[in-house]
């Protein structure tokens, strides 16, 4: 199943979408935005945003089981 998430970028608003499992293992996500270079994993100082995420896609996965 797809693990797939978006989230808001810290630094220009725009969409970084981020593989939860992928992140999860160490892996790093760039923003969307061809002239922002945000990205976030987390082992850096934008922890809270992927951890934000993390939290946002298992509330997607309890929707799933809810049905
Ligand atoms: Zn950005």
């Amino acid at each position: 199943m797809s693990t797939n998430t978006e989230i808001e970028c810290p630094s220009c608003g725009g969409i970084i979408l981020i593989d939860a499992a992928r992140l999860l293992q160490g892996g790093s996500f760039g923003c969307t935005n061809p002239e922002c270079d945000a990205s976030v994993s987390l082992s850096q100082s934008s922890y809270q945003v992927a951890n934000n995420a993390v939290r946002e896609f298992e509330k997607f996965k309890g929707q799933l089981k809810g049905k």
